[in-house]
């Protein structure tokens, strides 16, 4: 079991220490909408705030469902939709619903950091697929290699955190076959499935097969509201309601006023959720060029506030780890190393930094970046010619 404390918890609290600037935890300063603040202002002195239903309000549920209709082509009944306290809920319900001793449950790394932990915690054992850079993909024979008797679960993460990847259609189809070949429940977490900032269009496995596909989605990436931890699962009535058998155990219920204002903000026009595209896509273009003109390798990003950084294409031979605790000291940056997302933990060239923050501090974040470039790539020549 991996213990300790995460490491958005650990890089925010020392950029707060250090005060650096954080582009580390996956947190905007931008995007939300007033309107969804002031229904959910109004929800709590005017609503109800004692103990809502244990699936959610109806209107949040009918909310979810009509947005993935109308923004998905998906169809789906309220009646499927599960509110939870946040995706991570979502995906600790959904992985004990249809994981537990014994069983193995394949993640793709690099993985979300919660992942591993909660596999862990009901019992089963993470087995591991790697997905390949550039575009993170992994293969028919890689995911089939890793099937056993013991297999109950594919847990898929598209557009991807880390690396702001996306599951493509040939990963997608082998995801499929193979869970129906071997009677498979897909957990998808899609949390990022709005914020797209390259040309593919985000596809989920529910369209695919629905029979065994648990959605997963967050008002916090949908809406920018990462601190109100309202999310959601969508599954076919069986498999909805063995996530609704754990999810009443585990935190039963989400605050009401907030169900209300996230049905408030899943009813915004198209409109708004294409101006919040582009702004992310600004926002990450101007971190980028700022960072590619001052002699940083970046990689493709598709989705998600992210983009990953090559430190030793750019230069400085140092470890992820080593190179973000140095940073948000001198001169004051935070970033996320890649390898707080890897299995085995061991230092990688990559960090991973969040782009959805006002242009102040994207220039300064970018400022300190390129300092950083200079100061350690330095170090690193210093070394070798002594
Ligand atoms: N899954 C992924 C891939 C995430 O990136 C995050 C948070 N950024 C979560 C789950 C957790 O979402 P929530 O805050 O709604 O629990
Ligand atoms: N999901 C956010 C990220 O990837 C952080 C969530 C958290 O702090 N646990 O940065």
């Amino acid at each position: 079991m991996q213990a300790g404390t995460t490491i958005f918890e650990h890089m925010s609290g020392l950029a707060r220490q250090h005060d650096a600037i954080n582009l580390g935890q996956g947190f905007p300063d931008f995007g939300w909408s007033p309107e969804v603040l002031a229904a959910g202002a109004e929800a709590i002195t005017t609503g109800y705030n004692q103990y809502p239903p244990m699936r959610g309000l109806l209107e949040l549920r009918a909310a979810v469902a009509d947005f993935y209709r109308r923004r998905q082509g998906l169809d789906m009944a309220a009646e499927q939709v599960i509110v939870t306290s946040g995706a991570t809920e979502a995906l600790a319900a959904s992985i004990m619903a249809v994981a537990g001793t014994g069983d193995e449950v394949i993640l793709f790394a690099p993985a979300y950091d919660a992942y591993a932990p909660l596999v862990q915690r009901a019992g089963a054992r993470p087995v591991w697929v790697e997905l390949q850079p550039p575009d993170w993909q992994a293969s028919a024979a890689a995911i089939a290699a890793a099937i056993t008797l013991d297999t109950r679960a594919i847990l898929l993460n598209t557009p991807h955190n880390p690396t702001g990847g996306m599951a493509g259609p040939a990963m997608l189809a082998a995801i499929v076959e193979l869970a129906r070949k071997h009677d498979l429940t897909i957990i998808s977490d899609e949390v990022w499935e709005e914020v797209i900032t390259g040309d593919a269009s985000h596809v989920s496995p529910f369209t695919l097969a629905p029979e065994r596909t648990i959605k997963i989605g967050s008002a916090g990436k949908l809406l920018a509201l990462t601190g109100w931890k309202v999310g959601w699962v969508v599954a076919e009535a069986a498999l909805a309601e063995r996530v609704a058998q754990v999810h009443q155990y585990l935190t039963f219920t989400t605050a009401p006023p907030l169900q209300t204002a996230v049905a408030a903000g899943l009813a915004l026009p198209d409109d708004w959720f294409a101006a919040a595209r582009v702004r992310f896509v600004t926002a990450r273009d101007r971190l980028v060029t700022d960072l590619a003109r001052h002699g940083w390798k970046l990689l493709p990003t598709q989705g998600s506030y992210f983009v990953m950084a090559d430190l030793a294409a750019s230069g400085i031979k140092m470890g992820d780890r080593d190179f973000c605790e140095a940073a948000v000291i001198d001169p004051g940056i935070a970033a996320i190393p890649l390898s707080a997302f890897m299995p085995d933990g061991q230092q990688t060239p990559f960090i991973r930094l969040c782009f959805a923050k006002s242009d102040a501090i994207l220039d300064e974040g970018a400022a300190r970046l390129n300092r950083a470039r200079a100061m350690f790539a330095a170090l690193a020549l210093r070394v070798l010619s002594n």
